[in-house]
């Protein structure tokens, strides 16, 4: 069956994006890293894997595995682009890490 009816066409038309709208608004809507909360580093997680937002303040002693140059940026977990100071960590769901930071659960990007 062809449809030549132009108003016809337009009220199918016209249901469908409405549909289509109603759909959109109804999807969950998944948080931008800028929207997310950043990790503290008083967080316990945070805490026991030696997560500081800025690398150059890790403690090397106690974390001999870090390396000047090791970033959150630079690492596979790290959710950002080289143009993003915060994004989300796979290691810490929810939140968002600093690009400048480091913990002991770093792995370089490959
Ligand atoms: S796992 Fe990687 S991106 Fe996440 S906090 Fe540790 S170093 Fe940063």
């Amino acid at each position: 069956m062809n449809e030549t009816n132009p108003r016809r066409q337009f009220l199918k038309l016209t249901g469908a994006a409405a549909g289509l709208g109603m759909l959109v608004t109804a999807l969950p809507r998944h948080a931008r890293a800028d929207e997310l909360p950043h990790v503290p580093e008083t967080d316990p997680t945070a805490s026991a894997l030696g997560y500081r937002e800025d690398a150059s303040k890790v403690d090397d002693a106690k974390y001999p595995t870090h390396k000047a140059g090791l970033l959150c940026s630079n690492c596979q977990f790290f959710g950002g682009t080289d143009k993003t100071s915060w994004a989300a960590c796979q290691l810490f769901p929810g939140k968002a890490v600093s690009a400048k930071g480091w913990c002991s659960g770093y792995n370089a990007k490959k």
